[in-house]
């Protein structure tokens, strides 16, 4: 993993080009939030998205969350400016918060689907409601907490992260001395060195990494890194 620019002391470093990606793919947001008032078949944007990120999911994890997002970027780069960004609560790092959050959601957007009948203005308008529900929880809670705090819960992060297990993921090796720079600059305050192993090097679950590399980029002691279970069995 290519690391990236050296910044002043204290301050995260980050991987070239994630910035950019991240505030060219932000204004995907408003486009379909508000454009859909306009023209419900801007929607379909989130579709097309959904495709993306399960392609992207099956080579690279959930790096569509961390590099891509249009949701994750605008909170990350925009929230944030104003966001209190109070440490996350447990219950949002809890399996059963995530998977209820995610049958809420399904079902809501599935009840709205066989609502549309099919109509293709119904449909779009169908996929921007559920952008500006989650939304505008998101911006609600990552105003008070971290500003990608949705990120730990969000339903299309859940779906990515299952369906790739195997993949791009975190590996902390016996170099890591828990310092915990890591969690302080995870968007989501995941924290590799809790995986530290005896000796060798152990795999953080798919499910609670961005695949931002913020934490690769930021460890003194270069113990994190990312390894590709399917290729190397
Ligand atoms: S920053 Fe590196 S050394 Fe520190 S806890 Fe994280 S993985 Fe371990
Ligand atoms: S664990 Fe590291 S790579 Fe994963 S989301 Fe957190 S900072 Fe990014």
């Amino acid at each position: 993993m290519a690391a990236g620019k050296k910044r002043s002391k204290g301050k995260i470093e980050e991987v070239c080009c994630r910035k950019n990606s991240q505030l060219l793919m932000a204004l995907l947001l408003p486009l379909v939030v508000v454009g859909g008032y306009f023209c419900p078949r801007l929607g379909f944007i989130v579709l097309g998205l959904i495709t993306l990120f399960m392609v992207l999911a099956s080579q690279r994890g959930r790096f569509y969350c961390g590099w891509l997002c249009p949701m994750g970027a605008f909170h990350e780069r925009i929230l944030s400016l104003v966001s209190l960004k109070r440490p996350i609560p447990s219950i949002f790092k809890s399996s059963w918060f995530r998977w209820l959050l995610f049958v809420a959601m399904m079902s809501l957007m599935a009840l709205r689907l066989v609502d549309a009948g099919g109509d293709i203005k119904a449909t779009g308008s169908v996929f921007r409601f559920m952008w500006i529900v989650s939304t505008s929880i998101a911006i609600g809670l990552g105003f008070y907490f971290k500003p990608r705090i949705w990120c730990a819960i969000c339903p299309m992060g859940s779906m990515q992260g299952i369906s790739s297990m195997n993949t791009y993921l975190l590996t902390v090796d016996d170099n890591c001395v828990q310092c915990k720079k890591c969690q302080k600059v995870c968007p989501i305050s995941t924290y590799p060195g809790d995986y530290k192993p005896e000796s060798g090097s152990a795999q953080i679950p798919s499910i609670e990494c961005l695949r931002c590399s913020n934490c690769v980029a930021n460890c003194p002691k270069k113990a994190l890194s990312f390894w590709d279970r399917d290729r190397n069995s």
